[in-house]
């Protein structure tokens, strides 16, 4: 059996990126960059304003103070999309407003509130330092510049840094189509009747879900029951699909049948066992041009061996710079114990302590079926294979699902 390192490289080792594709920018969230973004356009493209108010030469106004004003005289007012026609000359104002380019000869802009009209002169009761209110070319972005690294997953900012250069498209990795194939003959489809005896499937959603999390398209294929020819005419329909991924039949039981249909329809097995639980059994090879991971069918085992194997292949088929879920050390709560000979990642809540470190205390039962204590957890604890005991205080990697809230 290999260790979950060795199985995470051999995935990495294997998978390479799809090509790219341009898609507009309002599409482009979640993607993932695909080649590094230099700036063709220095932002702001001029010196402007930060206030409206009034331009002046800081030279004019030294000695202003509310006991000796200085009076100026308005020789215009500047809107934001105004080039400045004429320079401020000493003795002079310009009225501008935000985001107006500085026109010659002012050196900085005090704030319209600071300022009192009085006919055709301003008022000015302090003196502003050089450069006060004034935002300097460049000052966001500088021509040349790399803006935007490429494999960076594009949010919101990054989007807006792309529209701010004029851009309206942008090269990201393709996103991989992955086929979800659940398998068991007690399962039943939700909004289905369900004999009490039956199981409504869950995996299926919560792969849909993780799937989508990375930005791969899900496919669901439907549950298969567990026969030969069925699970064979299935794997079959998804063969246009760069991922496959089932759930259940795995393992060593009479009806474990998944692997027996991928190896009769040609799979080249990559490794099938990882030392590790929950998701000891799971598979990943090459079925022609698709990627098949085949995930053991208990709940917290299909999410878990979908985080530690299916995220980063997807991700890395897009071509993403960042593979692996943060880890982080945390400090455990309370004492854990475990047989040593497996890796075990086991679900947590995190809190944080008065000097901001995590505290970990597990989501109740670890059994692989015990879906409601993974609705809880923040992260999975890293519990090393030849490890048997865990002290309260001591430190462990984890691996961070989502931010934990601050207490
Ligand atoms: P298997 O890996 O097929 O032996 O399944 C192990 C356990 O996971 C069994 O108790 C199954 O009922 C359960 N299971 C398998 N597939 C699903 C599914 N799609 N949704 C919920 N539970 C499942
Ligand atoms: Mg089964």
């Amino acid at each position: 059996m290999i260790s979950l390192e060795e199985a995470q490289q051999l995935i990495l080792a294997n998978i390479s990126s799809l090509p790219s594709e341009r898609v507009s920018l309002a599409d482009g969230l979640d993607r993932f960059l695909s080649q590094s973004i230099t700036a063709g356009r220095t932002v702001p493209p001029a010196d402007n304003s930060a206030m409206d108010g009034f331009a002046v030469r800081t030279a004019d106004v030294t000695n202003a103070s509310p006991e000796h004003p200085v009076r100026l005289l308005i020789t215009g007012s500047l809107p934001a999309e105004a080039v400045p026609a004429a320079s401020v000359s000493p003795g002079q104002a310009m009225k501008i407003m935000t985001g107006s380019p500085i026109p010659d000869g002012a050196d900085a802009v005090i704030p319209v509130e600071q300022t009192q009209t009085s006919g055709p002169e301003v008022v000015i009761s302090h003196c502003p330092r050089p450069g006060e209110n004034i935002r300097r070319a460049g000052e966001d972005i500088r021509e040349g510049q790399v803006i935007l690294e490429s494999g960076i997953r594009l949010g919101p900012a990054q989007l807006g840094l792309l529209a701010s250069q004029g851009e309206t498209a942008v090269a990201v990795g393709q996103r991989p189509r992955v086929a979800i194939l659940a398998t068991g003959n007690e399962l039943v489809e939700p909004g289905q009747p369900a004999k009490s005896h039956e199981i409504y499937s869950s995996n299926h959603m919560t792969l849909i879900s993780q799937v989508r999390q990375c930005s791969g398209i899900p496919l669901f294929l439907g549950i298969a029951r567990d026969n030969a020819g069925q699970l064979e005419s299935c794997i079959r329909a998804a063969a246009h699909c760069e991922v496959l991924v089932t759930s259940g039949g795995i393992s060593m039981g009479d009806f474990d049948l998944v692997k027996q249909a991928l190896d009769k329809l040609g799979l080249e097995t990559i490794f099938w066992k990882v030392a590790i639980k929950p998701g000891m059994p799971t598979l990943f090879g090459r079925l022609r041009q698709q990627w098949v991971f085949a995930l053991p069918g208990n709940p917290v085992a299909s999410m878990v061996c979908f985080e530690q194997f299916v995220r980063p292949a997807i991700l890395k088929l897009q071509g993403a710079g960042r593979l692996f879920r943060p880890k982080q050390k945390v400090t455990l709560a309370a004492e854990i114990h475990k047989k040593p000979g497996r890796l075990h990642l086991q679900r947590a809540q995190l809190m944080t302590d008065q000097e901001g470190r995590y505290l970990a205390s597990v989501t109740g039962d670890q059994g692989s079926g015990i879906l409601s204590s993974m609705a809880q957890a923040q992260a999975l604890l890293i519990l090393p294979a030849d490890r048997r005991q865990f002290s309260p205080g001591e430190q462990v990697w984890a691996y961070l699902l989502e931010l934990p809230q601050v207490e």
